[in-house]
């Protein structure tokens, strides 16, 4: 049977974009400005601040939104967003607009992408690592405490910022994470590159912390082929973030520097892909949410595999990736064999430059049966990928100051990233789910 490859999320367009960057080259707008970039700002700050639709039973009946929207939260209605080139440029300014630098330590979910703390590092600061909870897999609250009250012990100082982040859209322990953030202090910038459309409380993520991180990279809930945003508390801190991001410019008829700048303004040409995108974006978080059902229906009652799914009430996941958990004594088909050969490039989508490495095994790697899962739904045309390893089990932050508690190194170790997004069919989801029970005894 000849199958076309499932991939483990990819765009979709919804057919909308052209017109918008017909526009673009209409009105010769072809610059990183312009009326797509500022709509589509206005259109992802309407999102941010939107109430939950009862009818896509993203809150329970009894929720009387209406009357807690938006009296419960009214410092929301400031909010504004500025429209990036990348969410990684997001992440790095949302440090900047804060005033991290030299020296200054940031506190930083392990579990990541490495986007959450390579620009720690670009400001020259020093990212500290705070390992996960076992429910949502986000920053445990505790530990978070725990590295406050050490770092302050041992450097005389606070740390300058917590970068919380909603791994595979999960959102984390919220409302626990601002109080230790409240209690010293400390701000917060949520990396909500994956969790676009998440909610806590009903409240859209990323609208929570000081800053709020979202990307629309290729394989994120909505592309613009490349791009990102970050929402800031207020006019002010907008302007301020506009500022770094196109080049720090003074006041004057001629071109004044007083501060570095970065050119990370979005293109009007994306913004306009971002436009169509924002047409279907409810769509897509519907079908995520939609294939996350299948997987956890299947998988319920297994013996051996654990569905990732809301852990509690608070918690309303877009589900951007969906994860499962393989029990350490399940015996995958071929697991004698994983780890045989060397891999050929790297994991991602960017097929950019890697460094191959020729080598089999780190210290800290996924167990043999999902590698053996990981190759089993490879030969049969399905792309599945391991959990993010921990940022302070990477090589390149090994002298990084951690804070941690074993769990996200026993995730790392037993979960797998499964098909999701709006590419992947009911009967993708079926077949996915067959070949999966076909590699083991669960
Ligand atoms: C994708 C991602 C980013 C960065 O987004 P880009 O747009 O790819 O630069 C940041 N943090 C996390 C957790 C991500 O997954």
């Amino acid at each position: 049977m000849d199958r076309k490859r499932i991939l483990l999320c990819l765009a979709h367009m919804s057919g909308n974009e052209m017109k918008y960057i017909q526009e673009a080259f209409d009105t010769n707008w072809v610059v990183p400005l312009g009326p797509n970039v500022n709509a589509f700002e206005e259109e992802l700050k309407h999102f941010a601040i939107s109430k939950p639709d009862i009818n896509a039973g993203q809150v329970s009946e009894t929720d009387d939104s209406d009357r807690l929207w938006p009296q419960s939260w009214p410092e929301l209605q400031d909010r504004e967003v500025v429209a990036l080139c990348s969410g990684t440029a997001a992440v790095h300014l949302a440090l900047v607009g804060l005033g991290v630098g030299q020296g200054d330590e940031v506190l930083c979910q392990s579990f990541t992408f490495c986007a959450s703390s390579h620009p720690v590092t670009y400001v020259g600061a020093v990212p500290v690592f705070v390992d996960s909870e076992k429910d949502t897999w986000n920053m445990n609250p505790s530990l978070l405490e725990e590295a406050i009250k050490d770092r302050i012990r041992k450097t005389g100082r606070k740390p300058k910022a917590i970068i919380i982040v909603y791994l595979y859209g999960m959102p984390g322990k919220i409302a626990e994470l601002l109080a230790v953030a409240d209690k010293y202090g400390i701000p917060v910038i949520e990396d909500a590159a994956e969790g676009l459309g998440s909610r806590y409380d009903g409240r859209v993520v990323g609208t929570f912390g000081c800053y709020g991180v979202m990307s629309f990279n290729g394989n994120k809930m909505i592309t613009t082929s490349g791009g990102g945003a970050l929402v800031c508390p207020d006019r002010e801190s907008k302007n301020r973030i506009m500022f770094y991001a196109t080049q720090a410019r003074e006041a004057f008829p001629y071109y004044q520097h007083e501060q570095v700048g970065y050119n990370y303004r979005l293109s009007n040409i994306c913004a306009g892909i971002g436009r169509g995108q924002m047409t279907v974006l409810d769509a897509h978080i519907a079908h995520h949410r939609h294939i996350a059902s299948m997987y956890a229906e299947a998988f319920d009652g297994s013996r051996g595999i654990l569905f990732h799914g809301n852990p509690d009430s608070h918690c309303n996941s877009n589900f951007w990736l969906n994860t499962v958990t393989l029990s350490p004594d399940l015996r995958v088909k071929g697991q004698e064999r994983a780890y045989h050969a060397a891999i050929q490039g790297a994991v991602g989508g960017a097929a950019g430059v890697v460094h191959a490495t020729g080598q089999v095994h780190t210290d800290c790697e996924p167990g043999a049966n999902v590698e053996a899962m990981r190759l089993y739904l490879d030969e049969a045309n399905i792309e599945s990928r391991p959990l993010w390893k921990p940022m302070h089990k990477q090589p390149v932050y090994k002298d990084c100051p951690a804070y941690v508690n074993g769990v996200s190194e026993k995730l790392f170790k037993c979960g797998l990233c499964l098909p999701s997004g709006p590419m992947v069919t009911d009967d993708d989801v079926r077949y996915i789910i067959s070949q999966i029970y076909s590699a083991c005894d669960c």
